[in-house]
């Protein structure tokens, strides 16, 4: 092993942590996330921007768990409604909103709308204990259904047609929609440079005894 210690994803999201094992498979690393964990206090998500809310979650985990973590923080923005959801994507239609309410709530503010251009923004943040992260960003741009198309995925993925594979995020299988999301963007510049990364995580983790 490169590191003495594990990579934890800062999620419980079932989805997310699919998505990432995916995404860093073979990296010669250990990967766990919150789940192989007991109960840890949660961060509260209330950052103006996808670069806050990904820093605490990362930091925090880091911080609270004495191992380096990746957090991302992700989320719809729809230009016809001002960049809404945005960073509340999670929590669109109330605090514990399922993915059928918040889907729900956009179809109905998106009636009768014409402009249906929106983005999945995706910020990662890697940090280690002490506080320092790196930081990596990626964006996929597509547009609102008329209504939930699909079955695959989480979130707003029926919702979200991208236009070059014709076809929403829930109609992909989860290797094609890692080469083209906001996530899979963001993990792929950061894997682009992983080995750099794995030097900087090391040389870091080297100050801070496990
Ligand atoms: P967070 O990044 O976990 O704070 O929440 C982001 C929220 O944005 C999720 O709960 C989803 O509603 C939405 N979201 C983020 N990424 C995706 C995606 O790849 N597909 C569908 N919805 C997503």
């Amino acid at each position: 092993m490169i590191l003495d210690r594990p990579l934890v994803l800062a999620t419980r999201n079932e989805g997310k942590i699919y998505e990432f094992n995916d995404l860093i498979a073979d990296c010669g690393i250990e990967i766990k996330s919150l789940k192989d964990f007991g109960p840890i206090p949660s961060v509260e998500e209330n950052g103006a921007t996808f670069e806050d809310n990904a820093y605490k979650k990362a930091a925090f985990t880091a911080k609270v768990l004495g191992v380096p973590a990746l957090a991302d923080d992700s989320g719809l923005m729809v230009e016809a409604l001002g960049g809404m959801p945005g960073v509340k994507s999670a929590r669109y239609a109330g605090e514990d909103a399922t993915d059928r309410e918040n889907n729900l709530k956009l179809l109905k503010a998106m009636k009768d709308v014409e402009e249906r251009d929106a983005s999945f923004m995706c910020i990662i943040a890697i940090a280690v204990p002490a506080g320092p992260a790196l930081i990596y960003e990626g964006r996929c741009d597509g547009h609102i259904t008329q209504e939930p198309i699909g079955r695959n995925g989480f979130g707003y993925d029926p919702l979200f047609y991208f236009p070059p594979l014709e076809k929403t995020f829930a109609q992909m299988e989860s290797k094609e929609k890692n080469r083209v999301s906001h996530r899979g963007k963001a993990m792929a510049e950061l894997r682009s440079e992983f080995d750099k990364v794995l030097i900087w995580l090391g040389q870091r983790l080297a100050e801070e005894p496990f």
